[in-house]
């Protein structure tokens, strides 16, 4: 096959929000389109109406949208091969589970749910429990079935699966994969409903749809051989098929909600940046060269290749995303980082904060924070002291290790003197300020930490003199005035000034 004529597909089913291993399949799908000059196709497979969502289609749209994810066909874009939704293709599945029925590859089952319930308790006593069907309606003779039809027994189709035998596939990660066909149950193709099961839909529709590779996560991979048997039945070539490494949290376990988010869009909600979480999905199973780790969209794209994806199962860091987060953080331009910062701090800041939050304050901010933030969701909570205009603070946190409250009533006193007719630019700020330690015979260490916890309340912020300059000198003022109250007031209480 020549890579131009590659077209893979994404096929959801709307049963959920998209965790990140979905698309992570979607991603390498893209990637692999991309990359070949192919079609990127996503089909919504909406069979199973009671499991259906309501939403997540939505929201499964949304995640590849905000990864810039985007498709050649489907949902909202249509093409030749449509409709993209497998509810509206029933008709298409009635074809060909008739023509599977003619040929004698498929057979009518009446068997009631109490019938199947009581078929499998036996052969799990028998220990067949391998399958789940004891295959009663497959060899039934015609009078029999002519009285369950009368009768009007619902029933549903079920695929006629070889009996002994083996059935082998080659998948282009793991290579050839073998299962006995005796493992193999007579699966329904068709429900009681009229509409098809996954193995069915998805079948037909990656042959009319002409996929040629089907790249999915390994869960399926059991499916595949049932799913090779079909394509013989119909006469059909499969396509190549390739499953993706599973995905594990730190402790090795399946990745779940136990790790921490797994939704793409909490992720989103979290402050990730989509170019990040595109670059950290890329390497979950995929590398170039074993250690590069940061990729633009573009080198993705231009290196991505079905073979360098690993067999092994990838291993879901919180904190390489973070870090990685932190990377493209720090490679915003200014103007770009306030841009994406403002929606967050509308949200998150408290609500006494005057709202709409002044861009170009942000802007200004944005030189002292860019190197410290990790995620844009952190930014309310480690940089609210800038916009909030009471500190919460314990009287302990001024003192530090070392001071005593004298020193350090004695320290802000002085300080609200000279700073008065301070120029609040950050260098004049940390020449007077250090002048005057060692004037008090202060270590500036000590004497800059109380006059950080004073005007921020916190211990840990970006460089003094800058943030002092931003948060200007009215407010510096004020809050060394709170803090010296503070310290007089309540010498044991640590409540809020
Ligand atoms: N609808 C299936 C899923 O949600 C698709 C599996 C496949 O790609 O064949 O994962």
């Amino acid at each position: 096959m020549s890579e131009g004529n590659v077209r893979v597909r994404f096929a959801p089913s709307p049963t959920g929000y998209p965790h990140v291993g979905n698309i992570r399949t979607a991603l390498f799908n893209w990637l692999f389109a991309r990359h070949s000059g192919g079609k990127f196709i996503v089909r919504i497979e909406d069979t199973d109406q009671s499991r259906k969502v309501e939403g997540a289609l939505e929201s499964i749209l949304d995640s590849l949208r905000w990864l810039g994810l985007d498709w050649d066909e489907g949902p909202e874009v249509g093409g030749d091969f449509g409709p993209y939704f497998q509810s509206e293709r029933l008709d298409l599945y009635h074809k060909y589970v008739l023509q599977l029925l003619d040929g004698g590859h498929a057979y009518k089952c009446y068997c009631s749910p109490a019938r199947l319930a009581q078929a499998r308790a036996q052969m799990a006593e028998r220990k067949e429990s391998m399958r789940s069907y004891d295959r009663h309606c497959r060899d039934l003779i015609p009078e029999e079935q002519a009285r369950s039809e009368a009768q009007s027994i619902t029933s549903v189709i079920r695929f006629k699966a070889p009996l002994d035998g083996q059935t082998t596939f080659h998948d282009l990660i793991r290579g050839d994969i073998t299962f006995d066909n005796s493992e193999l149950d007579d699966l329904v193709l068709l429900k009681s409903d009229g509409y098809p099961t996954y193995h069915l839909a998805n079948i037909v529709d990656d042959h009319i749809m002409e996929i040629s590779h089907v790249m999915r996560a390994d869960e399926w991979v059991s499916s595949t051989p049932r799913h090779v048997l079909l394509y013989k039945a119909l006469d059909w070539e499969p396509p190549l098929f390739a499953h993706l490494p599973m995905i594990l949290g730190p402790d090795k376990s399946k990745l779940s909600k136990r790790h921490g988010a797994t939704a793409v869009t909490e992720f989103r909600g979290q402050g990730y940046l989509p170019q990040a979480m595109l670059n950290f999905l890329a390497l979950l199973g995929w590398s170039l060269d074993d250690k590069t780790e940061i990729f633009s969209r573009e080198e993705l794209v231009q290196y991505f290749a079905i073979e360098r994806i690993s067999k092994a199962a990838a291993v879901f860091s919180h904190d390489k995303l973070r870090w990685m987060n932190g990377v493209y953080i720090r490679d915003m331009s200014a103007e770009e980082l306030t841009e994406q910062l403002l929606p967050f701090l509308e949200k998150d800041l408290p609500v006494e904060v005057k709202r709409p939050i002044s861009r170009e304050y942000v802007r200004q901010l944005v030189p002292l924070i860019q190197e410290r933030l990790t995620t844009l969701g952190e930014a309310a909570d480690l940089f609210g002291f800038f916009f909030v205009d009471k500190l919460f603070y314990n009287t302990e946190l001024l003192l530090g290790k070392k001071l005593t409250r004298g020193t350090a009533v004695a320290g802000l006193e002085a300080a609200l003197t000279r700073l008065e007719d301070q120029s609040f630019v950050a260098a004049s700020l940390e020449e007077a300020l250090r002048a005057l330690a060692s004037e008090l015979g202060l270590k500036t260490g000590e004497f800059f930490g109380l006059l950080r916890v004073a005007t921020t309340g916190r211990t840990a912020t970006p460089p003094l003199f800058e943030t002092m300059a931003v948060l200007g000198k009215d407010t510096c003022l004020k809050r060394i005035e709170r803090a010296l109250e503070k310290l007089r007031n309540n010498p044991k209480e640590p409540v809020p000034v």
